[in-house]
């Protein structure tokens, strides 16, 4: 639990809003108050108490649970606590996803809010039917081929994470709007509601809320309405234990239940984004350079959910789906396992089975980093890169005695398709960066997991990109935009064809990896995880763990994360957790390097997870240690 401070004066500040006419008195931006007392928390194992109203009083927060009915895990106790809620309420598992998804945008805002995106992958148990809804953030029709170049050069990557030019047109609200109209039992009206209660009323600032805000330290100074918002009247982060209350988003949420995602796309909503994007609000004398976009009410507009099919294949006895192009995710995932399905895992230590994970990782991202993009725009190889054949000649590549000292190349996929005649377009031109500096982060992201009593399903990954998005509050609404157009590869060679290369109306290439794993035609596990690139080793080294080395699934996604994404000197990234276990020995005498990633600041990952038992109880999981641990709730505890 986050240490408490009783100790804060009340600081219920009143603020002028920049947008609103100059005598106008708004609520409150933000305001910090002394935290509660303690809130008389009910060990129960994970399950909830009170059914009339779960919020009132908190329960411990536990990162699994099992039982029967619905199941929820997500990185925090309110998101799942407001997914439990829909469900006991006779939501069912999309409704209960878009509550809980709606609540972490108050209480994490610095991970996923209606000013990003994500991808939902939905589980339909009556038609035992696979879909994704794809609602990426977009690059705006405007965007020029030279948006992200200066005298020839690239911008410095921090000043265009940093920028209204690196916000892609937000599908969050139309991506909620379609799950539910096309999946769920309830409207925006309905689910928005426990949401709209926590931004107003708040919550008690926690260690990883304090240490975000620490992180967005600088830029949050540098932009008024943030610093109006995230920081304390003498410049800092709010407490550890202040209550943060943000009734601008209230009033969002509010907009948004009322009128439906219109109330978001166009109107004042919309217009106080393209402003923001157009004309970021810099704080008089900021030293920092925050360069303006160009994303227009039309882009808001036009924004389109696309609903996909599942990028689908076999591991062993199992189906895994998961989420296709414009996200990496699930192909990268689909071609590593098939790589690792050549090896048997009962005639290999551990270790083995370790380096042979690596190795197909490191492969698999040779491929994703030279042939994937929007499909929109590109024709990509994807049945190529699913064949078993294609794995099958791979396979060899992977050295079973030594580890890699430098990156893999890709392979020829175009050979392995089904179609004979696919253009292999800009697919061929595997110029670009494999990997950006964009591509692998530690803090933002979150994955949401939740299942309901009638067996349907959602994985579903929201972002804002980096952690805190662009660092830009959209002035009046209390929600950071994101920067997800920085996701795309910005060769030096402003001209070097990539498949990934900005351009207008194109969905940047993600690596968010919602998965879902049936076996004998039922749903077995359900998973993912936020962390830029590492999304997919994550996701990778966690089904490894569970169905090659036999860990139950908490203990999988609790293991310390290695991963390898074909980096040029073949080493891999691993926590420090991992460093100077039997099996970090046994990588490190086949000739395995470690990059340490928690001493440059960062976990891997922080995943949650749902396994659905032949007895018909399920298992949420969430982390236990990483970002504080999350939480994981079923709806009639066993
Ligand atoms: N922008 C990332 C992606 O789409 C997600 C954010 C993250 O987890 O880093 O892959």
């Amino acid at each position: 639990m986050a240490q408490r401070n009783r100790h804060l004066p009340l600081l219920g500040l009143l603020v002028l809003c920049a947008s609103c006419s100059p005598n106008e008195k708004l609520d409150p931006v933000s305001q910090v108050e002394p935290a509660p007392g303690d809130a008389g928390a009910e060990p129960d194992g994970g399950g909830t108490g009170n059914d009339d109203d779960l919020f009132a009083t908190l329960p411990e927060i536990a990162p699994t649970a099992t039982g029967r009915g619905g199941a929820a895990a997500t990185v925090d106790l309110r998101g799942t606590l407001a997914a439990i809620e829909i469900l006991k309420k006779g939501g069912n598992a999309v409704d209960a996803a878009v509550a809980a998804a709606s609540v972490l945008g108050a209480t994490d805002p610095f991970s996923c809010g209606v000013g990003g995106g994500g991808f939902m992958l939905v589980y339909l148990a009556a038609d035992n039917k696979v879909v994704a809804i794809d609602h990426r953030e977009t690059a705006p029709a405007g965007l020029a081929a030279s948006a992200f170049y200066e005298n020839g050069a690239p911008i410095d990557f921090d000043e265009l994470v940093t920028s209204g030019l690196s916000v892609g047109v937000p599908g969050t609200v139309r991506g909620w709007s379609e799950a539910l109209r096309r999946y769920g039992t309830l409207g925006l009206d309905d689910v928005l509601q426990r949401a709209i209660r926590v931004a107003e009323t708040g919550f008690e600032v926690d260690r990883t809320f304090f240490e975000q805000t620490g992180r967005n330290l600088a830029r949050f100074q540098a932009i008024t309405s943030s610093k109006a918002l995230f920081l304390g009247p003498d410049g800092a982060p709010w407490p550890v234990g202040a209550t943060f209350k943000n009734p601008d988003l209230a009033r969002t949420y509010r907009l948004i239940a009322r009128g439906g995602e219109k109330a978001f796309y166009e109107g004042e909503v919309a217009e106080a984004i393209v402003a923001a994007v157009r004309d970021p609000p810099v704080e008089p004398g900021s030293t920092l350079t925050i360069r303006p976009g160009v994303i227009a009410a039309s882009d808001l507009q036009d924004y389109e959910v696309r609903i996909r099919p599942a990028v689908s294949t076999t591991y062993r006895d199992y189906t895994i789906h998961g989420m296709g192009l414009p996200s990496s995710g699930g192909i990268t995932l689909a071609l590593a396992l098939n790589l690792l399905e050549g090896f048997d895992p009962e005639l290999l230590t551990p270790v083995e089975v370790l380096h042979r994970y690596l190795g197909a990782s490191r492969l698999a991202f040779a491929d994703r980093g030279a042939f994937l993009g929007d499909p929109e725009f590109v024709e990509a190889p994807v049945a190529g890169l699913l064949s078993k054949d294609y794995a099958d000649a791979r396979r060899d590549l992977i050295d079973l005695i030594k580890a890699p000292t430098e990156a893999a190349a890709p392979g020829d996929p175009f050979a392995f398709q089904t179609d004979p005649s696919p253009s292999p377009g800009r697919g061929q031109g595997a110029r670009g960066r494999s990997a950006g500096p964009n591509d692998a982060h530690d803090n933002e992201t979150t994955h949401i997991t939740i299942s309901d009593a009638a067996g349907n399903i959602v994985s579903y990954t929201c972002t804002i990109e980096a952690e805190g998005g662009n660092g830009i509050v959209v002035p009046g609404h209390g929600f950071l935009l994101n920067n997800q157009l920085t996701d795309f590869n910005i060769p030096d060679d402003p001209t070097a064809p990539h498949p990934n290369v900005a351009e207008p109306g194109k969905r940047p290439r993600s690596s968010m990896s919602p998965t879902l794993v049936m076996k004998d035609g039922k749903p077995e596990l359900a998973l993912a995880s936020p962390g830029g690139s590492t999304i997919i080793t994550t996701v990778l080294q966690i089904l490894v763990g569970h169905i090659d080395l036999g860990l139950p699934i908490d203990k999988a996604l609790a293991a310390p994360r290695i991963s390898q994404r074909n980096a040029g000197s073949g080493s891999s990234d691993a926590e420090t957790a991992f460093l100077g276990t039997p099996e970090a020995e046994g990588l490190a005498a086949l000739g395995h390097v470690f990059s340490d990633k928690n001493t440059s600041g960062g976990e891997i990952g922080a995943a949650t997870a749902l396994r659905f038992h032949d007895d018909g109880t399920v298992t949420a999981v969430a982390e236990p240690v990483r970002r504080q641990g999350g939480s994981a709730m079923v709806e009639r505890a066993k």
